[in-house]
């Protein structure tokens, strides 16, 4: 994007965002920084919008659930409105929770989901799912330009150290010589994606002719087990695994079929997970001050 002269206004509230990412952009002339909150309306002139707020790591939007689901709906609309004003694109960042604690497996985007409606989660789930109602409402009323993806597991260097998510844990925890936790039964599984491939997906999404919605994620499934194991081995093969208590309605399983975004965006990951977890480990020691040889004793 460096090198495509856009002009790119960030908005963040910085409930789990930090300015510490965007510090190599403060100061560059086409960049602006905007703290705002979604659920306010907002005026500025655009051509695109990359609508990604929302608190995404689960110990963070059960925190205040009222919140996120405010800013899943009030916020998407908002965005919706800017846009049909401005007469901008939108893309949506939706989320494979839309399809719950899924009975079809692999995930493809005609799969109408499984999801609770009043449990702890559905504050993040439905609140997505009403996003990309309202999407296709303004696409098939107002006649928006709309994209919508749906993001699989995603881990990459800058991610909060304390975000709370199980990749995010484990590498905080195999530096820090902490048990890694595992929370029970450990057989369920997920997919990760690295950032880098997230990105890559996401701008041609942007840029492309299909409203989707499309699955973005890395189709190489893991148990939360076998994740530890990993980090162990690549980390620290010195930290026990230990079985923690689990939170309710956790999916069981979550995989992506990515079929479409392979035929229609020409997209595919390119790092495995054991070559994105040593770039994570990096950016984890430096913030955390441990470097790699050192022992914890
Ligand atoms: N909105 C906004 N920025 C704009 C235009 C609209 O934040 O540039 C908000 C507006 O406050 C409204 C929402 O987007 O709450 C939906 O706007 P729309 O025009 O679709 O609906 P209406 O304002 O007619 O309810
Ligand atoms: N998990 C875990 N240990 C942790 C945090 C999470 O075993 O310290 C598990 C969690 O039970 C879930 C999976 O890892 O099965 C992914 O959880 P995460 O919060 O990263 O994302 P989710 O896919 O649930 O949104």
């Amino acid at each position: 994007m460096e090198n495509e002269k856009h002009e790119v206004i960030v908005v963040d509230n910085f409930f789990t965002g930090s300015k510490d990412n965007l510090k190599k952009w403060i100061g560059h002339p086409r960049f602006e920084l905007i703290r705002h909150d979604v659920t306010e309306p907002l005026l500025v002139e655009v051509d695109q919008i990359y609508h990604l707020a929302c608190p995404a790591s689960p110990i963070f939007y059960k925190y205040n659930p009222v919140k996120t689901i405010k800013t899943n709906v009030i916020g998407t609309l908002n965005m919706l409105g800017l846009a049909k004003r401005v007469g901008a694109r939108i893309l949506l960042t939706s989320t494979s929770e839309v399809y719950g604690d899924p009975l079809q497996h692999p995930q493809t985007e005609e799969y109408w989901g499984n999801v609770n409606p009043i449990g702890v989660r559905s504050c993040y789930d439905e609140g997505k799912r009403v996003a990309e109602t309202l999407m296709f409402d303004y696409h098939r009323q107002h006649g928006l330009e709309i994209r919508i993806a749906r993001i699989f597991n995603t881990y990459g260097p800058r991610m909060n150290i304390d975000d709370g998510r199980v990749v995010s844990n484990f590498i905080a925890q195999a530096i820090r010589g902490e048990p890694l936790t595992v929370q029970a039964p450990g057989t369920q599984t997920r997919s990760f994606c690295y950032v880098s491939d997230m990105v890559d997906g996401l701008i041609r999404l942007m840029e492309g002719d299909n409203t989707g919605p499309i699955n973005i994620g890395n189709p190489g499934e893991f148990t939360m087990m076998e994740l530890a194991e990993t980090v162990k081995e690549l980390i620290n093969p010195d930290v026990p695994v230990r079985i923690v208590e689990n939170t309710p309605d956790d999916p069981r399983q979550r995989k992506p079929d990515i079929t479409k975004a392979k035929n229609l965006l020409g997209w595919e990951p390119k790092v495995v997970l054991r070559d994105g977890l040593p770039l994570m480990e990096e950016d984890f020691r430096q913030r955390l001050a441990v470097p790699k040889n050192f022992i914890f004793t």
